[in-house]
């Protein structure tokens, strides 16, 4: 990755802070309302380079296969060399050092690919900023940001570069990666701040890598790239290694134990063979070798290509991993937490019904909207920070639509029953703002009514006031700060009856699965004191409810049911009404049929709950409504004290804890803020609940895939060191030299073990129960499984050697077809671990062809090492006759049958084990 150059602007050397708004945007040739043209910002750009911050250098290739190198048994195996290279042995020496670099390129080039996945994850998930160009609205990777950009930022972006704030509205920063402070900064475009104030104390600046956790604003870049303070300090941040996963971890200390022990092996192997009187330098070579190929020092990185692999698989099926050994935890998830809009329903909104002096308005029929109904209209439009964009559109669509959908729809069904929310804001304009959160679940916006503009019906009170407050929200919210109803052109106190009516009328919108919001209106002669809750929002005159349809996606209900198979229990948690999330999630099949208990739990009545009581319900809950961000915590909190692995699904900044504490954290590739994806495990591309289960069933694939490719290799090691062992021990003399023990394991641990990564998901993956928290590789009598199979290939080599030997063949005719055997049978065992129970020809011998072209090509490798005269020669192959051929296929083609034969009695002890249980 290049860096960019650093650019300041000279003029303010950095000193923005201390330049006027408008000087700023004069200074840095651009429109505050605009924007720069694109034009201009591309040749921006072609000066001064990407925004992007130095990356470290990425490894040669000659130090990666330094690496593969330096192993000390390779570099033991290189020194031996020498000594035969004296000894006179050219031929052995020749074919050793060919082996090792064949070894290393192939180590390399595993590396050098995991490494590239790895890039190509990271490139998913870069990310994106909101600008104004050429006076549009447009979403940009950060990187191609230019001074003189015009930002807009909301609560929970990240801050894509240095920024002069030009606008705020209850803006906070997070500056902790920057100062370190983790108390949120209040940011205040118009702050006069001295010229000498210290980075925490620029209000009126944001600074990149720091993030939005609260408000609005409005900026213009002033630094990119190193030029940015981030950029100052850049070289401090660079990136670690990825983590391993617990994977990996383990398995780096499964290799440890495991090369302890086969070096105890090979060290009693050479003493035995010494005493035995073979050749001491034949006897080292061969000890050597054998360490060399039976310690499986390669496994974690095996791992990690199996791993990128997978993710890439999981990325076409927008799932996009952030960690690695979420796919690891994905696999073993039992409960799947999701958000209600936009993950389980389409978030494609439109606003269908409204509720204004106390009738029911069927939106979709638009007229000459009269009373209430413009009040609802155009407070819905003006308290709101989506648009509608007005360009030449090639669908023939009236409007693009910009923003958060439930605001979306409210500008678009305005504009259907003839108010443009365009001219509304220009007649009104929006003087101030208490932003939306979902803990409050409403904002406010204020308006100047200038006298002689729009003209409102109804109530003089509201019509004529100077100043008009608008908040929508959710009913409760709303309601609970009105005082009074705006009825048929009056107003009329809230009492209870009135009170009454209105939650009547939301809560028969929300049975219908509608997403209900109320409106309110405040009239004011003069702005309020503050603009925040305790002083702007009270005192509110309801004018009126509306309700949004959100239809749920077509696949989700299709995929609940999958996952429940799978003994993965889905769960909604969402901060919507509770008879909205009710009637979605019973539409989606996801709310189990009453049977007395308790499905359902409110973010009320969770907070009238202790932990101990709540994980008492949480098996019987399927819908908790009206949560907020905390709640949600405590709900992943209390699941994983029961024991539960937890994929959650989260959008907002506040979703950012719950994000991290769930074992699986997955946050909305579209609607997702900075701030909860960079928090996340996964980011959902299509902010899809049906994409988390198809990742838990990748998930489950790649670990399944893993187990197979390690037992295989483990299976296959120990066959090598029990015939070699064994043949010693029995006075059989060394069944394979050196060479052919290294050759074997080239051929057979390269490509078949890879191809083994890469299986097909087996049937019946998602009929069966998760994976154990903390289950690793050799649950499940996986390590008695290697011990047969290893000693059954063991055997069969063995058989064959000495075969040979009793029917008056030399050493090296034994040995040709002792090394055939091993390979070969190797080779055909590889299909066996396809599957760890299932026949192989229920999963279907072809189903993976990967292995089949393993297979094909390793076996290839093999014919020509065994008979192309240059290439046997250098193995000290011998020419076989045909008996002994039928020999070699009938011994390599046996582990088939035999393993087929144990799987099918262990599933038949599996299943009389069940259905004794069951009894
Ligand atoms: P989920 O958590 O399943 O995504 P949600 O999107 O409904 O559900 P929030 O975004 O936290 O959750 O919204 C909670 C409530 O706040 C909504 O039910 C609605 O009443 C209200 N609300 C949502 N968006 C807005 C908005 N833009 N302006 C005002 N109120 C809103």
């Amino acid at each position: 990755m290049t860096s960019s150059p650093a650019h300041r602007t000279p003029a303010a050397d950095g000193a923005w802070h201390v330049v006027a708004p408008p000087d700023v945007c004069r200074r840095l040739g651009t429109d505050p309302q605009h924007g720069l043209s694109r034009e201009e910002a591309a040749a921006r750009l072609a000066r001064d380079g990407p925004n992007l911050l130095p990356e470290a250098p990425r490894r040669s290739l000659l130090a990666m296969a330094w690496e593969q190198v330096r192993e000390p048994l390779v570099l033991i195996l290189l020194a031996a060399t020498a000594v035969s290279v004296v000894l006179g042995e050219y031929t052995d020496a020749a074919v050793i050092l060919a082996i090792v670099a064949l070894n290393t390129l192939l180590g390399v080039t595993q590396e050098s690919r995991a490494e590239q996945a790895l890039e190509a994850l990271k490139a998913m998930v870069r990310p994106t900023a909101r600008v104004l160009r050429g006076g549009h609205v447009v979403e940009l990777p950060a990187q191609e940001l230019v001074v003189g950009d015009v930002v807009l930022l909301e609560a929970g972006a990240r801050i894509p570069a240095d920024l002069r704030l030009l606008q705020t509205y209850n803006f906070q920063v997070d500056e902790s990666p920057l100062t370190g402070e983790s108390v949120p900064v209040h940011k205040e475009a118009g702050a006069s701040v001295p010229a000498d104030a210290p980075l925490g104390d620029r209000r009126n600046m944001a600074y990149m890598g720091t993030t939005a956790t609260y408000g609005r604003a409005v900026g213009v870049v002033v630094a990119t790239g190193q030029g940015t303070e981030m950029g100052r300090i850049a070289a401090l941040l660079q990136e670690g290694e990825p983590e391993p996963t617990p994977l990996q971890r383990r398995l780096a200390e499964l290799g440890k134990v495991l090369g302890g022990l086969v070096l105890g092996v090979v060290v009693v192997v050479f003493g035995v063979g010494l005493l035995r009187g073979e050749p001491l330098l034949d006897m080292f070579m061969t000890a050597v070798s054998l360490a060399v190929a039976a310690i499986p020092e390669g496994l974690p990185a095996v791992v990690t290509i199996v791993l990128a692999l997978g993710v890439q698989r999981m990325a076409r099926r927008r799932a996009i991993v952030r960690r690695l050994p979420a796919v690891e935890t994905l696999g073993a998830a039992t409960v799947i937490a999701s958000d209600k809009t936009g993950t389980i329903t389409q978030n494609r909104m439109e606003a269908v019904q409204a509720w204004v002096d106390g009738e029911m308005v069927d939106l979709r029929q638009p007229g000459q909207p009269a009373g209430g109904l413009v009040w609802l209209l155009r407070g819905g439009a003006l308290c709101n920070d989506a648009r509608l964009e007005c360009e030449e559109r090639a669908d023939g669509a009236p409007w693009r639509a910009v923003g958060d959908p439930t605001e979306t729809a409210l500008l678009e069904v305005a504009a259907r029953w003839g108010i443009w929310p365009g001219e509304l804001a220009e007649a009104l304009p929006r003087t101030g703002e208490v932003p939306f959160d979902s803990v409050r679940k409403r904002m406010a916006t204020l308006h100047a009514n200038a006298p002689g503009g729009l003209t409102w019906p109804g109530p003089a009170e509201l019509a004529q006031a100077r100043w008009l407050l608008f908040v929508k929200g959710s009913p409760e919210s709303v309601l609970s700060r009105c005082r009074a109803l705006a009825q048929a052109g009056a107003i009329r106190d809230l009492d209870d009856d009135a009170r009454a009516a209105a939650q009547e009328a939301a809560a028969r919108m929300a049975q219908g699965a509608l997403r209900v919001l109320a409106v309110a209106a405040r009239p004011l002669s003069q702005p309020p004191e503050a603009m925040d809750e305790a002083t702007a929002e009270r005192d509110l005159v309801l004018v009126g409810l509306v309700g949004l349809i959100d239809p749920p996606r077509p696949e989700v209900a299709e995929a609940v049911r999958l996952a429940r198979s799978a003994g993965v229990r889905p769960i909604m948690i969402t901060g919507d009404h509770r008879e909205t999330a009710v009637a979605i999630a019973a539409q989606v099949g996801l709310l189990r049929e009453g049977d007395g208990r308790r499905r359902v739990l409110t973010g009320v009545e969770l907070d009238g709950t202790s932990d101990a009581q709540l994980e008492q319900m949480l098996d019987d809950v399927d819908v908790y409504a009206r949560i907020s961000p905390q709640h949600k915590l405590r709900i992943v909190e209390a699941l994983k004290r029961r024991g539960h692995v937890v994929a959650v699904t989260g959008d907002g900044v506040n979703d950012a804890p719950a994000l991290r504490r769930a074992d699986v954290g997955a946050a909305m590739g579209v609607t997702g803020t900075d701030v909860a994806k960079g928090a996340a495990d996964m980011v959902l591309a299509d902010d899809n609940f049906a994409t988390v289960v198809a990742a838990i069933a990748e998930g489950r694939t790649i670990f399944d895939n893993i187990k197979k490719f390690v037992h295989y290799l483990l299976s296959a090691n120990l066959s090598e060191i029990m015939a070699i062992f064994g043949a010693i021990l029995l006075g059989m003399g060394r069944p394979l030299t050196a060479v052919q023990i290294l050759w074997v394991n080239l051929v057979t641990d390269g490509l078949p073990a890879l191809a083994l990564g890469v299986e097909p998901p087996e049937p019946g993956l998602m009929r069966r129960p998760p994976r154990r928290r903390g289950e690793g590789v050799f649950a499940g009598g996986m390590a008695w499984r290697d011990a047969y199979q290893g000693l059954l290939l063991a055997s069969l080599v063995l058989g064959v050697f000495g075969w040979m030997q009793r029917t008056g063949h030399d050493m090296a005719a034994a040995r040709s077809a002792a090394f055939a055997t091993l390979a070969m049978a190797q080779l055909v065992h590889a299909f066996n671990m396809r599957s760890l129970t299932q026949s192989l020809f229920r999963i279907g011998l072809a189903s993976n062809r990967w292995m089949v072209g393993a297979f094909v090509a390793a076996l290839a490798l093999q014919l020509l090492a065994l008979l192309w005269p240059p290439l046997a020669s250098a193995f000290g192959v011998v020419p076989l006759g045909r008996a002994e051929w039928e020999v070699i296929a009938v011994a390599s083609l046996a582990p088939l049958p035999v393993v087929e034969a144990v799987k099918a009695i262990e599933r038949a002890v599996r299943a009389r084990r069940a259905s004794g249980n069951a009894r």
